[in-house]
C-alpha cells in the first residue's frame, strides 16, 4: 500500500473546523496513533491522540527508510502518523453532516454505524466461536430456514453476520495479507456486514474457507432456491445472503418430479382439465403444451421444466387434440389453438358448425370464452416474460416449413439439410434473426391473420412468443430447439438492458 508523494493537503476532520475541497485521499486511523509534530520524533511533548476510526486525509507520503513511514496532515504547523496506523479509503465522499463520512455505493451508511437492534445467533446454528450479531427482524426467518435445510438433509450454520468497522478493517487486512487477491472479505468502508442484515451461511465442508466458491454442490443449490421462500436473497456470492423479509413464494424445492408439480387443476366439467405448474423459478420464459395428443410436445415440457423451472401450463382431455362440447345431443369439437380471440372462435364455429343454432352458438361461445379466459389468466406471461409454446404434429400432416413458405404473410428461413417439419415459429423479427443466425428453420409471422391461435393473441397484446414445432417423435431436436429458445430469451433481454 505504497503511493507516491503529491501536494500536501491534509487535515483531521474530527477535530477541525477547516472547510475541506476534494481531497484526493482518505485516510482511516485503523488503530489509536499519536500524530506527531515531525516524521522522526519518537516522543513529542505536543502528541495528539487519534482515536480508533478517525478520519483523516492526505496525499502526502514521507519516506522514511530506517523506520515507519508517515502521511502528512497539513496544518500549522503540519502533522506527521505513522502510514501503518492507517488504510486508504477510495472514492468516499463527506456526509452532510461532516462527522462521518459515508460511501457512495452503500446508501449513505455512516462509517461508524451500529444498528441498534442486534441480537446473537443461537449457538447451535453458529459456526463461530464468537458471538454473530444480526439484526432482530431477520432471526425467525433465518431459523425456519435452517431447520428446512436440515430436514432436507443440509446441515447449515450462520458463519458472518454484524461486523463493526474495526473488525471489518482488521478482518480484511488478514484477508489481503494472506491472499491479495482474495474477494470473499469485503473492504471495510463497503462493507455490507455493517448492515446487520447480511450473513454467510456455511457448512461443515466449507467452514470459513470461502475463497474458493461452492456453485453446485446440493446444498447450496437448495438454499439458493429455498432461501427467497425466507425472505433472503443472495447477495451475489454462494455463501452470502441478504434478508429483505421480502418472501417470494415462487422458488420451489429443486429438483420436481412432473407429478409433483402439479399444483393446480382446474376442471372444465366433461370438456378437459387445465394443469398448471406453478413452481418456478425462472424469471423470463414460462412454458405452454396446447394438444394432450402432442407427445413429444408433452415430453419436451418435461424437459423444460426439469432444466429451465418455467411455470407452465398444459390441457388434458384425454390424449385430443381437440376439445369438445356438447349443445343439444350433439358433441362440437374446437381446436384449443383457436380459441385465443373472439374472432377466431366464431370463425373456427362458421368454418366447422353451420349447422349449429344462433343459442348454440351463444352457448358454446361461452364456454370457450371461460376456457380462454381461464387459461389467459394462469399463464405467468407478460411483456417481459416469454410463453415458449411447444407442439409436435402428425407425421402425415401438411404442417411444415414450405407451408410458410408459399404464404405472403410469413417471413421464413429454410435450411435445407433439416426436417422441413421441425421449426420455430416467432412473432418478432429480433427473434426470427437469433434463430436465422443459428440455421435453423424459422417462421416470422409477418400480418396478423385473426384465426384464434396464439400466437395472434401474442402479436395483438405485444408479448413475447416462441413456438417451436417438430414432427412427432423428434424429443430430442425439440430439446435442443428448446435449449436454443432459451438462448434467444436470455440474448433478447441482455439487450434489452443494455
Ligand atoms: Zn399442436
Amino acid at each position: 500500500m505504497r503511493y507516491i508523494a503529491t501536494a500536501a493537503t491534509a487535515l483531521i476532520l474530527l477535530s477541525s473546523s477547516v472547510m475541506f475541497a476534494a481531497p484526493k485521499r482518505y485516510m482511516i486511523i485503523t488503530n489509536s496513533a499519536i500524530s506527531r509534530s515531525e516524521p522522526r520524533s519518537s516522543s513529542d511533548p505536543t502528541g495528539q491522540k487519534l482515536g480508533f476510526g478517525s478520519i483523516i486525509f492526505s496525499d502526502k507520503l514521507i519516506r522514511n527508510d530506517t523506520d515507519f513511514d508517515f502521511l502528512e496532515i497539513a496544518g500549522e504547523p503540519p502533522r506527521y502518523v505513522p502510514f501503518e496506523m492507517t488504510i486508504e479509503v477510495p472514492s468516499v465522499s463527506l456526509s452532510h453532516d461532516k462527522k462521518s463520512i459515508t460511501t457512495d455505493s452503500d446508501e449513505g451508511l455512516p462509517l461508524l454505524y451500529i444498528p441498534k437492534d442486534l441480537l446473537p445467533v443461537n449457538s447451535m446454528y453458529s459456526f463461530s466461536e464468537e458471538r454473530i450479531l444480526v439484526k432482530k427482524t431477520m432471526l425467525k426467518d433465518l431459523y425456519s430456514l435452517l431447520q428446512a435445510a436440515k430436514k432436507n438433509g443440509h446441515t447449515l450454520f450462520v458463519a458472518n453476520g454484524f461486523k463493526d468497522l474495526q473488525t471489518r478493517i482488521r478482518e480484511y487486512e488478514e484477508a489481503i495479507s494472506r491472499n491479495p487477491k482474495q474477494r470473499a472479505v469485503p473492504k471495510p468502508v463497503f462493507s455490507s456486514f455493517a448492515t446487520g442484515l447480511v450473513i454467510d451461511i456455511t457448512d461443515e465442508a466449507t467452514g470459513m474457507n470461502f475463497e474458493h466458491e461452492v456453485k453446485n454442490d446440493k446444498a447450496w443449490k437448495w438454499l439458493h432456491e429455498n432461501a427467497p421462500r425466507y425472505g433472503f436473497r443472495s447477495g451475489g456470492k454462494t455463501y452470502r445472503f441478504e434478508y429483505s423479509g421480502e418472501k417470494s413464494r415462487r422458488s420451489v424445492t429443486p429438483g420436481p418430479t412432473f407429478a409433483e408439480t402439479i399444483n393446480e387443476r382446474i376442471e372444465v366439467p366433461s370438456i378437459c382439465t387445465i394443469h398448471v405448474l406453478k413452481t418456478a423459478t425462472n424469471k423470463k420464459a414460462s412454458f405452454m403444451w396446447v394438444h394432450h395428443n402432442e407427445k413429444s410436445a408433452g415430453k419436451t415440457l418435461k424437459y423444460a421444466l426439469s432444466e429451465y423451472k418455467g411455470h407452465s401450463l398444459y390441457i388434458s382431455n384425454n390424449d385430443k387434440r381437440n376439445l369438445y362440447l356438447s349443445y343439444g345431443r350433439r358433441n362440437y369439437f374446437i381446436d384449443p389453438n383457436r380459441i385465443f380471440t373472439a374472432r377466431g372462435v366464431s370463425k373456427f364455429l362458421t368454418r366447422h358448425h353451420k349447422s349449429l343454432s344462433r343459442k348454440g352458438r351463444k352457448s358454446l361461445t361461452k364456454r370457450i370464452t371461460d376456457i380462454r379466459e381461464t387459461i389467459l389468466t394462469s399463464i405467468d406471461w407478460h411483456k417481459n416474460k416469454y410463453l415458449i409454446v411447444l407442439h409436435s404434429s402428425r407425421p402425415g400432416s401438411d404442417f411444415s416449413i414450405e407451408e410458410f413458405n408459399r404464404k405472403n404473410s410469413y417471413l421464413t428461413y429454410t435450411n435445407p439439410d433439416h426436417n422441413p417439419k421441425n421449426l420455430f415459429f416467432t412473432t418478432s423479427l429480433q427473434d426470427y434473426y437469433f434463430f436465422k443466425s443459428k440455421q435453423f428453420n424459422v417462421v416470422y409471422q409477418r400480418s396478423i391473420e385473426d384465426d384464434g391461435s396464439l400466437s395472434i393473441y401474442a402479436a395483438k397484446n405485444n408479448l413475447p412468443y416462441i413456438n417451436i414445432e417438430v414432427e412427432e417423435g423428434n424429443d430430442e431436436v425439440q430439446k435442443k430447439m428448446l435449449d436454443l429458445a432459451i438462448e434467444c430469451v436470455n440474448q433478447q433481454f441482455k439487450e434489452k438492458s443494455l
